[in-house]
């Protein structure tokens, strides 16, 4: 491996966003030196500058109490409105189609009581096979809160036998076969085992010609691909902000909402406080009247304890620019590719799409054997990966705080944890 030793170093020291990784706390082994974090798509480290973000509003509501809503540096009635911009150029859409709030999952399914309308004809959800469990309960939920049964209603889309990844043709032979009755396809943008990256336009675009809703859950694609939201002509969307958004262990989440969907009137939405138009909010009337926006699905007043976090982050973002973090990732995975060719065994199988534009960061090594003993290896070695049952650890280089020098690290431990074990 001489020369990918030398090409990772030559590689980290033209790379323009090297600097980024000092902004962050590194976790350390017990000789105090840094292990090698590919868990970003997991839980995101802490940038170093999140504490004094934090602080900041302490300090507010200490000196100012209730005034802070109005008075704070940082003014908390409108404290979420900071953060749109910013995550609205993350996933491709127009700042008024964006909004955080929440957790994952309840948006999920408040998206779901206003983008999963299903009747007798139209009732099926197509999500995919390998779906991360929490989306499967809130589908399968929704599915017999409306009344319909959950074997017969969940379609899924999954890679022919012979394949690894899920290609543009199946989802047209499932679409040519149940088009009709698909209410809604509901899928990852990346999805959490394969770490593929998916054509969402083409599933946009088809999934729109058969008369189907069709919604990304990305969190393992924000702040990691470009989904290009608006664009695409997703109708909605959700993500959270503590995986590739470095914004804290059950950080909140980003919802997305197409601005064609904005003039929403009277269809069915779960509504609160937050949700009502900004100038009578306080007018404390009985009738509901919507933001004219993805703000309009709010329900209530902004955590600014919880929000600090995601400035931080997204500050660091906007530095970066997520283009060229996209594009340093890409090269990430091109080299991580070239360093696995190298390894030689057949306990583990590699996944990583060949097509830049199918891959996210992440790289899912299927253990044959679904035995952990690899996986502990590596825990032992200091790399901090993660392990998903039945059998795949998951690593992903992370463009703005890992480095080709650690790819390179990792693959040769690797390498000698497949030898050893
Ligand atoms: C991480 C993840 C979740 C987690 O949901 P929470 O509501 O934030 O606990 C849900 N769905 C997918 C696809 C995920 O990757």
């Amino acid at each position: 491996m001489e020369n990918t030793i030398e090409l990772a170093r030559g590689l980290d020291s033209k790379d323009h966003l090297s600097s980024f990784r000092d902004l962050f706390f590194i976790p350390k082994n017990e000789a105090n030196k840094e292990k090698i974090y590919f868990c970003g798509n997991s839980l995101g480290l802490q940038p170093k500058a999140t504490a004094s973000y934090i602080q900041q509003e302490l300090d507010d509501w200490a000196r100012l109490g209730v005034d802070g809503h109005l008075e704070a540096k940082h003014p908390w009635l409108p404290y979420h409105e900071t953060l749109t911009d910013a995550m609205a150029n993350i996933v491709g859409a127009k700042p008024e189609e964006v909004v955080v709030m929440n957790s994952l999952t309840v948006n999920l399914h408040l998206l779901l009581v206003s983008f999963y309308r299903p009747n007798p004809k139209r009732y099926k959800i197509l999500i995919e096979e390998s779906t991360f469990p929490s989306d499967i309960y809130a589908v399968k939920s929704q599915i017999r809160f409306h009344g319909y049964n959950q074997d017969d209603a969940l379609l899924f889309l999954k890679p022919r036998p012979e394949n690894d990844f899920i290609d543009n043709s199946d989802v047209d032979v499932i679409l040519e076969k149940h088009g009709d009755e698909i209410a809604l396809i509901m899928l990852g943008g990346v999805n959490y085992y394969s770490g593929q990256f998916y054509d969402l336009k083409y599933i946009c675009d088809r999934g729109h010609q058969y008369g189907c809703t069709v919604g990304f859950d990305l969190a393992h694609g924000a702040g990691n691909i470009l989904p290009e939201l608006h664009d695409i002509e997703a109708d909605f969307a959700m993500w959270c902000t503590y995986k590739y958004l470095n914004s804290g262990p059950g950080a909140l989440s980003g919802v997305f909402v197409h601005e064609k969907h904005h003039n929403w009137g009277d269809r069915p939405r779960f509504e609160g406080w937050w949700g009502t138009n900004k100038s009578n909010r306080f007018k404390m009337k009985p009738v509901f009247e919507s933001i004219q926006s993805a703000e309009g699905w709010q329900l209530s007043n902004p955590p600014i304890l919880a929000m600090a976090p995601i400035r931080a982050s997204l500050d660091i973002f906007m530095k970066a620019g997520m283009k060229n973090l996209r594009q340093k990732s890409i090269q990430m995975t091109e080299f991580a590719i070239r360093c696995c060719k190298e390894i030689n065994s057949d306990k583990i199988k590699i996944l990583i799409p060949e097509e830049p534009e199918s891959r996210g960061c992440q790289i899912s090594i299927v253990v044959k054997n679904k035995d952990k003993s690899l996986f502990h290896y590596l825990e032992q070695h200091d790399v901090v990966a993660d392990w998903r049952e039945p059998d795949v650890i998951r690593i992903a280089p992370v463009p703005l705080y890992n480095t080709f020098t650690e790819i390179h690290n990792f693959t040769r431990i690797i390498q000698k944890g497949l030898s050893t074990i």
